[in-house]
């Protein structure tokens, strides 16, 4: 097993990290930048050490990273999701000075971080895709040509995309003329290269994933799906483990493709292959994220797998411990991603102080949070707060318990999504499975009808300015 553990990440991912290390006797540090210093990762690891300059740049700056794990006596680095998760540079650069990278290769890392070159290799394993291109976009002609031959409405997508970014709909030709260039302009300032491609548009689908996890060995085995249809702007924001529309033969058959996906690149460590399932149970391979997602919480709640453990474990040059067949799905679980945003503004992200803080808890709530009473949310990084995973034994269950966990929730002085997704717990759609990725722009008008805590904010409001003039 490894010595010390540096954690090249911040908020709730260091500290599930953290987490897994405690558990498995291995020393962390921590890096962070100077607005993160007082969150729980710094005060939970063992060590923590500043990381400049600025808010992001040092989370990003991979020769500081690498000194910084040196000068500590680290032998190994997690990345966690975002910043240098999917960075081959990285994880060669981590190898090259004798550190070991928690994740996969850099060639499976680089060969499926660009979504052309994995729909490439996807073709070539027998994996189907989404209908599409397999080449960059070179000029509008060559485009308009092979959307008549794909037929609309397709995808617009950058092949370095992520994160739920550069995904443009075309419904005809003018469309496809006006975002050509804005796409490729737009790729080219977020993720550094300008290939754009199109990609048929599957119609009312399904977002279907499946865990992967594979050792230096060979073995490779899948934990399952997990159903992240319930999605805003191509962004995850309750997911589900098993999907409702799943049976076990479709189970089986997906599984399959996402280990044969998984084998193509030698992959090993934990990942996951993303794909569509469309109203006819066709499955189409979307993508896939070689690194740990924010929604594995569901799936180590229904096979008791901890994968951030076996992450570490496989890195460090141990088997898998499971076969397939020992890998077993009881009973449901929801997460939801309590983010700080106000979803009656368009889910503007709401910086600032936290009052109050109250999480719930009992039987089958689990949170992997970054949030306490005092904690200031600042704007520099992604709003999400929290994570709070249900488990029960069936889905009115889950469904239920996701319910009583969210009436529990109190986080005060900032506005949160915990409104908004009380609301979607108690959709008739919802609960009955009659959901798909157009839910929530279906739904956005019913979901943002006012709700009881809206009065609460009000009354208090009310009773604090009462309180004050009183004082004066
Ligand atoms: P990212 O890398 O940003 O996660 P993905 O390719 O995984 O991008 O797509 C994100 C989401 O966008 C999907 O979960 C799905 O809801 C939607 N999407 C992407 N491609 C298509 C498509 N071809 N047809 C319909 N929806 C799509
Ligand atoms: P998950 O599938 O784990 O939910 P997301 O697509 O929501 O992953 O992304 C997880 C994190 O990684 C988010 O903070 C997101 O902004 C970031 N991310 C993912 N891919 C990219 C990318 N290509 N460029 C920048 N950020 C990314
Ligand atoms: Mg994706």
């Amino acid at each position: 097993m490894f010595k010390k553990i540096l954690i090249a990440n911040r908020g709730e991912i260091a500290l599930r990290i953290i987490r897994a290390c405690r558990e498995l006797s291995v020393p962390t540090v921590v890096i962070h930048s100077e607005v993160d210093a007082a969150t729980l990762p710094v005060k939970y690891a063992d060590e923590a050490c500043l990381v400049g300059p600025g808010p992001i740049e040092g989370y990003l700056s991979i020769y500081r990273i690498i000194d910084l794990a040196k000068q500590k006596g680290a032998d190994a680095i997690h990345p966690g999701y975002g910043f240098l998760a999917e960075n081959a540079e990285f994880a060669e650069a981590c190898s090259a000075n004798g550190l070991t990278f928690i994740g996969p290769k850099p060639e499976a890392i680089r060969a499926m971080g660009d979504k052309l070159s994995s729909r490439r290799l996807m073709i070539e394993a027998g994996v189907p895709v989404v209908p599409g291109l397999t080449d960059p976009i070179s000029s509008i002609n060559q485009a308009q040509k092979s959307a008549d031959e794909i037929g609309y409405p397709l995808m617009l997508k950058a092949s370095a995309g992520g994160g739920g970014r550069g995904i443009r709909i075309c419904t005809n030709r003018s469309d496809l003329k006006k975002f050509f260039p804005i796409a490729q302009a737009e790729a080219k300032a977020s993720f550094g290269k300008d290939a754009v491609y199109l990609e048929k548009k599957i119609e009312n689908p399904h977002h279907i994933e499946i865990q992967v996890l594979g050792d230096r060995y060979g073995h490779l085995i899948h934990l399952g799906e997990r159903d992240c249809s319930i999605q805003r702007r191509h962004q995850k924001l309750v997911e589900i483990a098993p999907s409702l529309m799943l049976d076990d033969k479709l189970r089986h058959e997906m599984g399959e493709a996402a280990l044969a996906a998984a084998r193509a690149v030698n992959y090993e460590s934990a990942g996951t292959v993303e794909f569509l399932v469309d109203a006819d149970k066709r499955y189409y391979f979307l993508e896939m994220n070689t690194r740990i997602q924010v929604e594995h919480t569901v799936t180590e709640e229904v096979t008791g797998i901890d994968i951030v453990k076996e992450m570490i474990r496989i890195a460090a040059g141990e088997p898998l411990a499971e076969k397939q067949e020992d890998i077993s799905l009881r009973g449901y679980a929801i997460e939801c991603r309590i983010n700080a945003e106000d979803s009656k503004n368009n889910f503007l992200p709401t910086p600032g102080k936290v009052t109050a803080y109250y999480s719930p808890g009992g039987i089958g709530v689990r949170i992997d949070g970054n949030v306490y009473k005092g904690y200031t949310i600042s704007p520099y990084y992604d709003s999400m707060l929290a994570k709070l995973t249900v488990r029960a034994k069936t889905w009115d269950g889950a469904v239920q318990r996701m319910r009583r966990a969210l009436d529990e929730y109190v986080i005060r002085g900032i506005k949160t999504t915990i409104p908004f997704l009380k609301r979607i717990m108690e959709d008739p759609d919802f609960i009955s499975g009659n959901f798909d990725t157009t839910y929530i722009e279906t739904h956005l008008d019913r979901l943002n009808l006012s709700t009881s805590d809206d009065h609460i904010d009000k009354v208090i409001a009310i009773a604090a300015a009462i309180a004050a003039h009183s004082r004066r």
